[in-house]
């Protein structure tokens, strides 16, 4: 679809007039209130229309969502529709899996159709690390901050991982290749870490180092530190945490997976 929309900067990537190119037809409509997707892919016949909710009102969150379901449309997903871009909680394991599968595949569609790696890759080639490249994609591609932080953290070859935390809890956590320690969904929130203070309403907005043991499992950081860079992301009332491990580091805090 890149090739096909000739894209070659950040403002070529018209992601309505690209699905409307696969076929499908954009509905703006208000929540359903028994619903918790934001959008959804309904198919009949040849027909498609991607249904989105008037709730997404970030235009960066529209256009993920989007390409989330043209992601769906154009892999041929043939699940059934409404156990896409839903928890499925009632479903068998096996078919929760499978679900699961397709949700991560069309997020990874998403991402690369409106962060294109050939765009993308050289703004994360950064160091010292913080979210500032990651701001600059977002401004850029029209996408969200945690959008564009995942892809960072996708794409960079330094140690950084993206943090996601709610109520003191880690939720999600996306890891570079090269950042080795494991970092647990389920992991409570440190005193010492700076998303212990953001959740607290404290102000930092740059990049600061913190002791490892802030977000590790060891028993001995040797005095080694972590830079963490956290901002609050206040339409989901979460904070993400971008942690990068700098080279001095990366021998005494790789571990264990
Ligand atoms: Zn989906």
């Amino acid at each position: 679809m890149l090739r096909e929309f000739g894209v070659e900067a950040a403002e070529h990537i018209e992601v309505e007039a690209m699905a409307a190119r696969a076929g499908a037809v954009i509905v703006t409509s208000p929540a359903d209130p028994i619903d918790s997707a934001t959008a959804r892919l309904v198919r009949v016949g040849d027909r498609a229309t991607i249904r989105v909710t008037e709730r997404l009102r970030h235009p960066g969150a529209r256009r993920f969502s989007i390409a989330h379901e043209l992601g769906h449309l154009v892999l041929g997903h043939e699940e059934p529709l409404r156990r896409l871009c839903e928890g499925g909680t009632a479903e068998s394991r096996l078919a929760r899996e499978s679900a699961h599968q397709l949700e991560t595949e069309a997020n990874a569609f998403a991402a690369e159709l409106l962060m294109p790696e050939a765009l993308v890759r050289r703004r994360c080639e950064v160091s010292p690390v913080s979210l500032e490249p990651s701001r600059a994609i977002a401004h850029d591609f029209r996408v969200s901050l945690l959008a564009a932080a995942r892809r960072f953290v996708e794409l960079t070859s330094e140690r950084c991982a993206l943090v996601f935390v709610t109520r003191g809890t880690v939720r999600w956590v996306a890891r570079s290749t090269t950042f080795r320690p494991c970092i647990e969904p389920g992991r409570r929130v440190e005193r010492d870490s700076v998303a212990w203070d953001i959740e607290r309403g404290a102000v930092h907005d740059e990049a600061q180092e913190v002791p490892a043991s802030a977000w590790l499992e060891i028993s001995d950081d040797g005095g080694a530190e972590i830079v963490e860079h956290a901002v609050p992301v206040t339409e989901m009332g979460a904070v993400a945490s971008l942690l990068w491990i700098r080279e001095k580091h990366a021998a005494s805090l790789r571990c264990y997976d």
